[in-house]
């Protein structure tokens, strides 16, 4: 006992500094990088990442539903670090000039708890997204696709359409929201990337001679933004809107038709396309595409579909990035979210503000909390 003492008095504890990008940080590191660039690097992240596949500690995301959106926490591990994200969806949002999605993040280390790094993942998430949906399209649409149907045309929509011209260089996009203002402030903001955006006045005008189909729509219920009629054989669906249970965007036998392809099956059966077919129904998992265990497209003429949800993998990927990016950068800040204690026993130590110091490591010098003699005010 009096050894153990001795041990905990002598040992210097690891710093209580947390790393921190907020959404300024976060906008700079990307305007830093190059949109582009980073779509590239945060897939080659995601890419590697499932290829790990089997070295993850998985589950589906945590929900909590309300009657005007959801908040989930995303967890995730490996052996060396446990990562999460907190991320919502209120499509009524906008009305009250508030974002539908918005998102921040954390990893930890596993080896002793201490979480080291907490950022903004708002403008994360729709990189994160584009770019895994523009990695599967890279394996599931036609070598010679050209044209990309853009549906709903929000928050998500500038990245996907920047990720696939990236990624897969689709130069056409044919664009429709049943807001015209959605789709004018999506061409003001990629007039400089050289893109044809050409504006369409339905979904199925949209839709018709496209090669791949993206839909990012919001909307709290069992939509059907596009069917059957709409889509033409040999044609890729991107579909990432729909990821909640009783939100969908896609007909139920388009669905059905097509060759389906999932991040984390028990996460999507509940909340994807899928949620509207009997859960017998075969689907395929992006890592096994990415780790080339299975092939992507067997038939020219078959309609693929990635019923995207988001999975928390991608977000595991995004925050390394976003750490070792911006730690490059020299964009990170210190923030106070753990307490550094002079004895790593004494939290009771904590309640002398003076003796709080969250930028100096917490180093138990013999001695120390033994002269902690000041009266503590409880009331
Ligand atoms: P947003 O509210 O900014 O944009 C949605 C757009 O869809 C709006 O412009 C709206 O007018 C339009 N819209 C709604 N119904 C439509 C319809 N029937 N036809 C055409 N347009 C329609 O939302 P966002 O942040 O761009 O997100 C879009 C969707 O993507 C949301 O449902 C969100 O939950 C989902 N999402 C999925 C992932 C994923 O990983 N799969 C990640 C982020 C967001």
């Amino acid at each position: 006992m009096a050894a153990t003492t001795a041990t905990t008095r002598t040992a210097t504890v690891r710093s209580a500094t947390v790393r921190f990008l907020g959404a300024r940080g976060a906008s700079e590191l990307i305007r830093a990088h190059g949109v582009g660039p980073a779509i590239t690097a945060i897939a080659g992240r995601i890419g590697n990442d499932y290829r790990r596949w089997d070295e993850f500690d998985k589950c589906a995301r945590v929900p909590a539903h309300g009657p005007t959106g959801v908040i989930e926490v995303m967890p995730i591990a490996d052996a060396g670090t446990w990562a999460f994200k907190y991320v919502n969806g209120h499509p009524g949002n906008a009305q009250a000039g508030l974002a539908t999605v918005v998102a921040f993040g954390a990893l930890a280390r596993m080896a002793d708890g201490r979480p080291y790094f907490i950022a903004d993942l708002t403008l994360a998430t729709a990189l994160r997204t584009a770019a895994t949906s523009a990695l599967v399209a890279r394996h599931l649409a036609r070598p010679d696709a050209r044209v990309m149907a853009m549906i709903g045309n929000g928050a998500q929509s500038e990245f996907q359409i920047l990720a696939f011209a990236q990624l897969l260089g689709i130069r056409d996009y044919r664009l429709f929201d049943i807001d015209p203002a959605a789709t004018a402030r999506l061409r003001r903001n990629l007039a400089r990337y050289g893109l044809d955006l050409q504006v369409c006045r339905s979904v199925a005008e949209a839709c018709a001679g496209a090669d791949i189909i993206t839909t990012a729509t919001a909307d709290k219920t069992k939509a059907v933004v596009v069917d059957a009629g709409m889509v033409a054989p040999g044609t890729h669906l991107n579909a990432i809107g729909g990821d909640s249970p009783g939100k969908t965007e896609l007909a139920a036998d388009l669905v059905a038709a097509c060759e389906t392809w999932v991040e984390f099956t028990p996460q999507t059966r509940i909340e994807g396309e899928i949620q509207q077919l009997p859960a017998t129904v075969p689907v395929n998992e992006i890592h096994r595409l990415l780790r080339g265990e299975q092939a992507g497209r067997r038939h020219r003429d078959a309609i693929t579909l990635f019923d995207s949800v988001g999975f928390a993998l991608e977000d595991f990927s995004v925050l390394h990035y976003l750490h070792d990016e911006a730690s490059r950068r020299g964009l990170l800040t210190d923030i106070d979210l753990i307490p550094a204690m002079n004895d790593p026993r004494d939290l009771f130590g904590c309640l002398h503000p003076q003796r709080l110091d969250a930028n100096a490591p917490e180093r138990v010098a013999s001695g120390i909390a033994d002269a902690f003699t000041d009266a503590v005010e409880l009331t």
